[in-house]
């Protein structure tokens, strides 16, 4: 199996390069944020607690989507592989990532991370608003808190990988067709 952690700020581009990268080597796109705000459109009681949180840009509890996560790998038995975006984003999250694949007889195969300065993230992030619908794109204030988060909690997953000898990185800014070429280069050596 193919199974690729990709990582990145909010904005980086994982939801457009996922959604590419799915389709090339037919893989399962696994974004814990499509889940949750899919709960929180069919009005469910997971939904209805992650969206307070979700809206302040804070991150929701590890055993919530690592819940979520077990159940799609669950439904998904005959996958090539997946492409998990936005998800782990701490620590307990990828220890529980890694037991959940060895259960299934795999694991993770790389970790490839969007490399994209702090005030791009911030403008892409406010541009994606006017469009996305997203409560948590539409001020400042909150997409600073979203960074805050990542640079606190969600940073350090990248040494959990770095220790495995798992990441590689790719420079986030540019041609959408230049970045996926990167990321299919490495990809590519993987397979
Ligand atoms: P995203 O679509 O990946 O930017 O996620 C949107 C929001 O969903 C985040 O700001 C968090 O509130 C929540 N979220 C998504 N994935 C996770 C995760 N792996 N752990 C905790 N919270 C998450």
């Amino acid at each position: 199996m193919l199974n690729i952690v990709l990582f990145g700020p909010p904005g980086a581009g994982k939801g457009t390069q996922s959604a590419k990268l799915i389709e090339t080597y037919q893989l399962v796109h696994l974004s814990t944020g499509d889940l949750l705000r899919s709960e929180i459109a069919g009005g469910t009681e997971l939904g209805l607690k992650a969206k307070g949180l979700m809206d302040a840009g804070l991150l929701v509890p590890d055993e919530v989507v690592i819940g979520m996560i077990d159940n799609k790998l669950a439904q998904n038995p005959t996958a090539k592989g997946f492409i998990f975006d936005g998800f782990p984003r701490t620590i307990p999250q990828a220890q529980a990532l890694d037991s959940l694949l060895t259960n299934r007889g795999t694991g993770i195969s790389a970790m490839i991370a969007l490399e994209v300065e702090e005030k791009e993230l911030i403008s892409r992030l406010l541009i994606r608003g006017q469009s996305s619908g997203r409560t948590d794109d539409q001020n400042e204030e909150l997409i600073e808190n979203r960074v805050k988060e990542y640079n606190t909690k969600t940073a350090p997953v990248a040494s959990f990988y770095k220790e495995q000898n798992k990441y590689f990185s790719v420079y986030g800014i540019g041609e959408i067709e230049e970045i996926f070429s990167n990321l299919c280069a490495i990809m590519d050596k993987l397979k």
